[in-house]
């Protein structure tokens, strides 16, 4: 009975650990990273053809978009995941393949022309196909064996539809032991889905850690902050254009704006349209618009036995093929716009930005995180020209954000979540946080319920049948290149610290001002820290 750590350890992205117990090796996840990463991962100590089994917590990339990579590398096991999870892997892996092969395609262009090698893509479609072929939909609730003395179970975890965290039941050689991974922990009371479901036994936890310090601004009725911005726009003539995931907050809003159509929130145009321009987000729609009684909250499933369909709305376009999306810029007609990327960084959203960032009659209207970096974040920062389509573009257009819409639980969440089990834990291992914030967020486990807790980096591994550590790794940095735009970035940073120091100074400098002005001076750090502490 062994577990070791191989992604997400002391990082968000790239999920992913084997568990050696009972003759199987089986994976739990086996996400793509993302972004920028610390430390290397280690190489999976077995081959990919001796995995027996991948268990899925949820369809987002970071958990599984490595499958069809496996799946290349000769893996031919099952993969078991709850019934909405396997119809969205279908939507996810097919788009990340499409995306791998177009990028290999774009790269080796550019490399025939420099003489250079060409690569072949990540993975290829034909990989995803295989790999979804392999998946076996599985109910919430119901216990599975997989081989003598182990068994499974998916528990709803209230992060995106078919999210779930994983029971499993181990016995080898007279000793029985129970892990639970939590996957992705979801916010309570989210619109559609179900929130977290709660678990009350187990000897050991590998819990995320992704919000841990951090929570969330309390959020008001979002259903009215959307109504009176979607109204004010419509009423002077503008567009209200929202990013959003194609998967998952797309469908929220949808969601909202069904509301407020019922209840006639939006006087200036009660017949609004509403245009939905992004096929992978009218794929998903449909993922979610299927019978999901499982997975919807009871608000949800009151709407459905009623006939009502809660993601349709008198007014709502849906919006696939290129040519439907340029029509858009050409109706004139005061409208709402939800398109991908939710970040801003590609896909069809760039046009409508582009047709709407300079119309101060128009409204951009965030309703999720934006990453540092990303042009949605330099949007909601107040920058005010931005480039699209090598176009400079003034920003004039109302800036908005809805807060406290997240699929992650903040760090009150994740302490109800891993507070809920009754029984001693023997240990918990805390994954998927950034570098400082999982070991910040272990110590306050072991602090506040007085359970053993730590972050593992990648390769440390543990006998969950002893309760102890067989490897323990230190984390493996990233060796960054020394490229000119690495010390340009580096350079940047330094600048940055720099300024930090001389802040510090002048505050040094301030000992025994006034009252008052000393107030003022914290007040203005404190929101110029708000505004970049995300
Ligand atoms: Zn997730």
């Amino acid at each position: 009975m062994k577990l070791t750590f191989i992604g997400a350890d002391h990082e968000v992205t790239g999920s992913c650990h084997l568990l050696e117990a009972c003759g199987l090796n089986v994976l739990v996840d086996c996400g793509m990273e993302q972004g920028v990463n610390k430390f290397e991962n280690a190489e999976l100590p077995i081959s990919y053809a001796d995995v027996d089994y991948v268990l899925a917590t949820h369809s987002h990339i970071d958990h599984v978009g490595m499958l069809p990579f496996i799946y290349a590398k000769g893996f031919r096991g099952q993969v078991l995941a709850t019934r909405a999870t396997t119809d969205l892997c279908e939507i996810m892996l097919k788009d990340c393949a499409h995306i791998q092969e177009s990028e290999a395609e774009w790269k080796n262009r550019k490399a025939k022309r420099a003489g250079r090698q060409e690569e072949p893509p990540l993975y290829t479609m034909n990989d995803a196909e295989g790999v979804l072929e392999q998946f076996v939909p599985c109910d919430y609730g119901h216990t599975i064996r997989l081989a003598e003395g182990f068994e499974v179970r998916f528990t709803d975890v209230g992060h995106l539809l078919g999210s779930a965290s994983i029971e499993i039941w181990m016995t080898e050689g007279g000793c029985s032991k129970k892990i639970v991974f939590s996957g992705d922990i979801g916010n309570e009371k989210k619109p559609l889905i179900r929130s977290p479901q709660y678990i009350f036994q187990a000897d050991y936890v590998v819990m995320e850690s992704t919000y841990g310090g951090r929570f969330h601004k309390s959020s008001g009725d979002h259903v009215e902050e959307f109504a009176r911005i979607i109204d004010e726009t419509l009423a002077i003539g503008g567009n209200v254009v929202i990013p959003a995931f194609a998967v998952g907050r797309t469908q929220e809003v949808l969601n909202y704006i069904r509301v407020i159509k019922e209840r006639g929130l939006v006087k200036s145009r009660p017949d609004f349209e509403v245009y939905l321009d992004s096929p992978m987000a009218v794929e998903a729609t449909a993922v979610f618009k299927e019978n999901r009684m499982d997975c919807y909250n009871e608000e949800t499933r009151a709407l459905v036995k009623k006939g009502i369909s809660p993601l349709s709305f008198p007014g709502l376009r849906l919006s696939v093929t290129s040519n439907d999306s340029i029509a858009i810029n050409f109706d004139t007609k005061p409208k709402v716009i939800i398109s991908a990327a939710g970040m801003c960084d590609a896909g069809r959203i760039r046009h409508h930005l582009k047709h709407n960032l300079w119309r101060p009659e128009s409204t951009i209207l965030f309703a999720g995180y934006q990453a540092v970096g990303t042009l949605g974040r330099s949007i909601i920062d107040g920058r005010e020209e931005v480039k699209l389509f090598g176009e400079p573009i003034e920003v004039r257009a109302r800036i908005e954000k809805i807060e406290g819409i997240s699929g992650h639980a903040d760090e009150a969440g994740l302490l109800k979540w891993v507070g809920s089990f009754m029984s001693d834990l023997q240990q918990v291992f805390v994954v998927h946080g950034d570098d400082e914030v999982c070991d910040q967020f272990a110590a306050t486990v072991k602090d506040t319920f007085g359970i053993e807790a730590m972050a593992p980096y990648s390769g440390t591994s543990y006998d969950l049948e002893k309760g102890c550590f067989i490897t323990v790794s230190r984390g493996i940095p990233i060796r960054r290149d020394t490229s000119e735009k690495t010390k340009k970035a580096a350079g940047v940073f330094a600048r940055l610290l720099a300024a930090g120091d001389r802040l510090r100074k002048v505050i040094m400098h301030n000992e025994g001002g006034a009252n008052k002005d000393l107030a003022k001076f914290a007040d203005q750090i404190h929101s110029l820290c708000d505004k970049w502490d995300r």
